[in-house]
């Protein structure tokens, strides 16, 4: 397996490790090259991820993971959604400035 390969492998695996934790409905991973955003969410159940994000450090993965995913409970960035981010991931403040909202 390429470097590459492990890197996405243990990215998918950190998705499904969240999907879990946060049991939310989940229809599909996309990991693509995005130039403005490092996830997107439909609310069709797909979450896409940038493919940059594999290179990142685990607790900024995780904080746009579960940014993405809480958003197929949670569609805006109100109260509740910054209720649940503060619950399973406190510091994300600290990692809302390297993130373009997405
Ligand atoms: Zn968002």
């Amino acid at each position: 397996m390429r470097i590459g390969d492990e890197r996405r492998e243990a990215l998918r695996h950190r998705v499904e490790y969240w999907r879990r934790r946060l049991n939310v409905r989940l229809r599909r991973v996309r990991v693509q090259q995005m130039t403005r955003k490092w996830g997107s969410c439909s609310t069709s159940g797909t979450v896409t991820l940038a493919a940059d994000l594999e290179d990142q450090d685990k607790g900024f993965q995780d904080f746009v993971i579960v940014h993405e995913l809480l958003h197929l409970r949670v569609p805006n960035h109100g109260r509740l959604y910054k209720a649940l981010m503060t619950a399973h991931v406190p510091d994300w403040k600290r990692h809302e400035v390297r993130k373009q909202a997405g």
